[in-house]
C-alpha cells in the first residue's frame, strides 16, 4: 500500500554552488510542458491510495513555479487524492519566492507544512553559496506563511561551508530558535563532485572547513538545539515535540512511496525504480512506465542503514524476526563497532553512540563493506 507521494519539480532560479541535486534553470515554456506532463501522470494513476498519509512536493524549487502553473498542479493533486486523510502535505520553498498570493495558494490547496531552504541567516554566507535569497527574506516569508495559517515550518541549514566560522553557526542557531522553527534539517556540507563548489575548491577559489572545526560545529548544533527543547531524532534532523517529518520517516522505515516527475524515486511492492532524470525525455514520454528504470532493492541493508540513521536505533529482535537472520552472525562488524564505542547495544537495540554520530559515515561504510563482501 502506498503511504507517501513524492513529486519532483526540477527547476531553480539560480544554481547554488554546493548543489548536485537533479535540477536546471528552464524557460517558462519548458516548465509549462513539464507541469502538463506531470498532471497527465497524476490523472492516470490507478494505484490504491487508501493508506496515503503524506505528500511531498520537492525539487529543485517548487515555489519557483509561477502561481498559474502551481495552481494547476495543486488542483490536480486535490482532485486525485483524498486530502482529508493526508496528515502531512509539504512543499519546499525558497524564502524569496513567498508572497501573500503564494502562501494563500499553499493553504487553499491543503498544504500544511513548508520546508524553507534557508541554509544560513548570514548574508555573506548566502552570497558565497549563490543563494537567490537574502537573510531579510527569511523572516518575511515565515510571517507570510503563518498569516496564511501554515505554522508547521521546517528549515534547512548547512554547516561546514567554505570558511564558515563557529560563531556564524551559533548565529544561525540563535535565529532559528528565536523564530520558534518547528523542525530543522541541519546538513553537513558534502563536497559533491558534480557541484560548482567542487570545481572552485580545486581551483583554490573556495575553501573547506577542516574536520576538527566540523566536529565542533556539529557538537554545538546538537547541544544548543537539545538545550532549547529540540529532539535530535535523525542524524541531520531536529524537531520540537510532535513535529518529526512524517514523510521522511516513511523513507527511513521502508514504507511504500511513489515518486512522480523526472528523476523521482519510488519503492512500491518491494521494488525500487526511478523516472528518467532527463527532463526532456520525461516530457516527451507518453507515460511513466516508458521512462521508468528498476534497480535492485536490498531490504536488509536498507533497514540496517536507515534504522541506524534514526537515533533511537534498531530493535535487534524485530529485525532478526523480519529477515530470519542472526544479525551479529550476518554482520560481525557490529561487534567491532560496539567495541570501538561507535555503536551502543542496550535493551535489545543497537544505535549510534555520541562518538558514532560524529563518525556515522565510517560506521555505514564498515557495514556496507561487510554486506557486499
Ligand atoms: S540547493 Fe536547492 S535551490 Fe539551490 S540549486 Fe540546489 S535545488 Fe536549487
Amino acid at each position: 500500500m502506498i503511504e507517501g507521494i513524492y513529486i519532483h519539480i526540477p527547476f531553480c532560479e539560480q544554481i547554488c554552488v554546493y548543489c548536485d541535486f537533479h535540477k536546471e534553470i528552464a524557460t517558462d515554456k519548458k516548465k509549462k510542458l513539464y507541469i502538463n506532463r506531470l498532471i497527465k501522470s497524476i490523472d492516470h494513476l490507478n494505484d490504491d491510495f487508501s493508506e496515503l498519509k503524506t505528500i511531498y512536493i520537492g525539487g529543485g524549487t517548487p515555489s519557483n513555479l509561477d502561481n498559474v502553473l502551481l495552481e494547476q498542479l495543486l488542483k490536480t493533486i486535490k482532485v486525485k487524492f483524498d486530502l482529508s486523510k493526508i496528515i502531512e502535505y509539504t512543499i519546499e520553498a525558497n524564502p524569496n519566492d513567498i508572497t501573500n498570493q503564494k502562501s494563500d495558494l499553499f493553504a487553499k490547496y491543503g498544504i500544511n507544512r513548508v520546508s524553507l531552504g534557508v541554509q544560513s541567516f548570514d548574508n555573506q554566507v548566502l552570497s558565497s553559496m549563490n543563494r537567490s535569497h537574502q537573510a531579510e527574506d527569511i523572516e518575511k516569508s515565515i510571517k507570510l506563511l503563518k498569516k496564511a495559517g501554515i505554522n508547521n515550518i521546517s528549515i534547512d541549514l548547512i554547516f561546514g561551508f567554505n570558511n564558515q566560522t563557529l560563531s556564524q553557526v551559533a548565529y544561525d542557531l540563535e535565529k532559528a530558535i528565536s523564530l520558534n522553527i518547528k523542525h530543522i534539517s541541519y546538513y553537513a556540507l558534502i563536497l559533491e563532485e558534480k557541484s560548482i563548489m567542487h570545481y572552485l575548491v580545486k581551483q583554490g577559489k573556495m575553501g573547506v572547513v577542516d574536520e576538527d572545526l566540523d566536529y565542533l560545529m556539529y557538537n554545538k548544533i546538537i547541544d544548543t538545539l537539545k538545550e532549547n527543547g529540540y529532539k535530535h531524532y535523525e542524524i541531520s534532523n531536529f524537531s520540537l515535540e510532535g513535529y518529526d517529518s512524517m514523510h521522511n520517516v516513511l523513507y527511513w522505515t521502508q514504507k511504500s512511496y511513489l515518486g512522480l516527475g523526472s528523476g523521482a524515486h519510488s519503492y512500491v511492492d518491494d521494488k525500487r525504480f526511478f523516472q528518467s532524470p532527463n527532463v526532456q525525455e520525461y516530457i516527451s514520454s507518453s507515460n511513466d512506465q516508458q521512462c521508468r528504470e528498476f534497480y535492485p532493492s536490498y531490504p536488509l541493508e536498507d533497514a540496517l542503514i536507515f534504522g541506524l540513521r534514526v537515533l533511537e536505533g534498531i530493535n535487534v529482535l524485530a529485525l532478526e524476526k523480519q529477515f530470519k537472520i542472526s544479525l551479529f552472525e550476518r554482520y560481525p562488524a557490529i561487534l567491532t563497532l560496539i567495541d570501538q564505542g561507535l555503536l551502543l547495544y542496550e535493551d535489545d537495540s543497537i544505535r549510534l553512540s555520541e562518538k558514532g554520530l560524529m563518525l556515522a559515515n565510517n560506521v555505514f561504510a564498515a557495514l556496507l563493506e561487510e554486506h557486499h563482501a
